[in-house]
Parts: C-alpha cells; sequence; structure tokens
C-alpha cells in the first residue's frame, strides 16, 4: 500500500538511492505539474520530495557559468540580477509561465524534466546554450540542454538520476528575446513560442541562436535561419527572410490549442516581433551602443 508515501531526502545520494529503489517512483519539485498529474490519476506516489536538497537551491556564478539551482522558481528567476545580466532571455521567458502562484511554486528543473514541446524553458535554454547538471547514484554527469528531450515527455535521464543544476555560459554582447503566443496572456500553454540570441558588433550580426518551441515533438533550432542573418544588419528584408526560414522549418501539428498552418505562420510573425526587439537600441543615448537606429522594421 502506497498510496500516500513521501520521501523527504536531505542528500541528493539519498534521493539517487532512493529513486533506485522505487522504480515506479515520482520526483515532486514545486509540483505545479505533478499535482495536476496525480489528480488526474495519471500518476500515482510514491514521490521523493526533493526541496530539502540544499544543492538544488540558488544562484551563483562559478567560472565562467552561471548555475541556476534545479529549484529555482520562475519568480527567482523573473528577479534575480544575476539572471538578468547573463540569460535575458530566460528572464523573459519567466514572465511568461502560467500566473503569479505558478511562477512562486514552478520551478526550471521540473519545466525542463517535463519534456514538453511547448515548456517556455527549453528554447530560450537552447538559444543560451544550457547545459544540465545530471546526478545518480553512480555519477554525475552535464548534458546539453538540446540533447536532454527525445520526445515529448521523454528525455535522457535515468530514473535514478536528479536535474541538480542548470549551467549557462556566460558570454559579452550577446542580447536575447523571448516572445509567446497563447491563447491569452496568462495562464495559457505556448501555441507557439520563438527564442533569439544576437552577438552584433557594429550593428553586423557575428552569431546568433534561433529556436522555435510547440511547433515539432522538442523544440526546434533552426541554423538555416541563423545563416540569413549572420553578416547582417537586422534590417526588414533580412528579418523577413530569416522569419521564411522558419516558417518553413516548422513542423507543426493541429491539436486542440491551435492549427498546423496557423502555428506555421505564427513562427515567421513571433520572429520579427523578437528581432525587431533585439534591433533596438538598448541605450540610444550611449554612442558606443553597437544598434544601428535605421535597423527597426518599418
Ligand atoms: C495552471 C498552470 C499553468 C502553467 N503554465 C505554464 C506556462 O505558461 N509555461 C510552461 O512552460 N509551463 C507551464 N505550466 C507547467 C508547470 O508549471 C511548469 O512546467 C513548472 O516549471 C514545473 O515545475 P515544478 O517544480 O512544479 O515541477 P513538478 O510538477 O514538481 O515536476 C514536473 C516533472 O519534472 C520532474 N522533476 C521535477 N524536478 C526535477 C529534478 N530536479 N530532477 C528530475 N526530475 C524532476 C517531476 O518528476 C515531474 O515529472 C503550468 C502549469 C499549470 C498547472
Amino acid at each position: 500500500m502506497n498510496t500516500c508515501r513521501i520521501e523527504t531526502p536531505r542528500t541528493c545520494a539519498e534521493a539517487s538511492a532512493l529513486l533506485q529503489a522505487l522504480p515506479d517512483a515520482r520526483v515532486l519539485a514545486g509540483g505545479t505539474d505533478v499535482v495536476v498529474r496525480l489528480k488526474d490519476q495519471l500518476i500515482w506516489p510514491p514521490l521523493v520530495e526533493i526541496s530539502r536538497l540544499a544543492e538544488l537551491h540558488g544562484m551563483t556564478e562559478v567560472d565562467g557559468w552561471l548555475r541556476l539551482g534545479a529549484l529555482s522558481t520562475w519568480t527567482e528567476i523573473e528577479r534575480a540580477a544575476l539572471t538578468a545580466r547573463h540569460a535575458d532571455v530566460l528572464v523573459e521567458a519567466a514572465r511568461e509561465v502560467g500566473s503569479p502562484q505558478i511562477r512562486n511554486r514552478g520551478t526550471l528543473g521540473g519545466n525542463v524534466a517535463n519534456a514538453s514541446p511547448a515548456g517556455d524553458s527549453l528554447p530560450a535554454l537552447i538559444v543560451l546554450d544550457a547545459e544540465l547538471e545530471l546526478r545518480g547514484t553512480q555519477s554525475t554527469r552535464r548534458v546539453a540542454v538540446a540533447q536532454f528531450c527525445c520526445a515529448p515527455g521523454k528525455t535522457v535521464l535515468a530514473h535514478d538520476e536528479l536535474i541538480v543544476a542548470i549551467w549557462v555560459p556566460v558570454r559579452a554582447g550577446w542580447r536575447g528575446a523571448f516572445v509567446r503566443l497563447g491563447q491569452r496572456a496568462a495562464l495559457a500553454i505556448s501555441k507557439v513560442s520563438v527564442a533569439v540570441r544576437v552577438l552584433r558588433a557594429d550593428g553586423i550580426v557575428q552569431d546568433s541562436r534561433i529556436t522555435l518551441g510547440a511547433v515539432a515533438p522538442t523544440v526546434l533550432r533552426v541554423p538555416e535561419a541563423e545563416a540569413v542573418l549572420r553578416g547582417q544588419r537586422l534590417s526588414a528584408a533580412v528579418m523577413q527572410a530569416a522569419a521564411e526560414v522558419v516558417c518553413a522549418a516548422a513542423r507543426p501539428i493541429t491539436d486542440i490549442r491551435s492549427n498546423e498552418p496557423y502555428r506555421r505562420a505564427m513562427c515567421g510573425e513571433l520572429l520579427q516581433r523578437a528581432l525587431a526587439r533585439l534591433a533596438e537600441p538598448t541605450n540610444p543615448s550611449d554612442p558606443s551602443d553597437p544598434s544601428d537606429p535605421s535597423d527597426k522594421i518599418t
């Protein structure tokens, strides 16, 4: 009889050992996904509740990386100075999630582990080239977020492993934007989301990352659209050309939230909105700002 069984380990080693000993157990973090699924009787206890694991809390900068504990909540991500400085695109994604209550409880690790194609952290973390620290009974390993999800709800995480932290490389000069479309502004899962990061020098794109959420079984990175931006100013024509490429690359489906043609068209529209924001000068009075005021969509 395990209907109410909740384990509360104090260390990562204890948590992994419990998971190994309990093949049906689920990890419980903020519970904003797990509790809904328990209520709908899609999953059952035992649960391994991880809120007491100190290593999964907190944010620090270490050796050129930003380390986000897996239990960092969306609210913490939204408010922290370190994320504002090094993970702008993730902060924008955090602002879009659910509602204040969901952002106060829901965690970054839980969103990643969920592996939903519509999960808002994943497009943002992939354009940041983020990596996951996974720890099991035998070892600790690092996996790129881009390699973590294999299919909706499926990941490379072993049953005894926890996501301990999310590591974001600290890179100067990059700016990012996250734009999503839902049924309404709050409490709606993304129909389409776009994350972009660009590095510019004198207004010219040196490098970029573009990802699409909710339009394929896993988040899509679109290197062909990144190639369109490389060596260019963010002019209306260049943004339009990149938008056409992402529309062609998307592999959306029709489901209860939206339909295939609309989702495909919105990939281009959201990319143009994100790029238009990045084309704006961060500080128009600063002559060293690399943005070119002529770069805006007209
Ligand atoms: C009303 C509502 C609105 C929502 N809106 C959005 C939204 O706008 N955007 C969005 O992306 N999501 C949304 N969600 C989904 C959810 O809130 C997020 O995915 C949240 O970040 C999940 O975090 P959690 O800590 O609550 O995860 P939990 O529910 O505790 O866990 C989720 C899954 O991850 C596993 N897990 C959790 N932490 C770890 C870990 N450290 N290591 C290994 N496995 C782990 C759990 O076993 C479970 O399978 C919404 C949910 C609700 C109920």
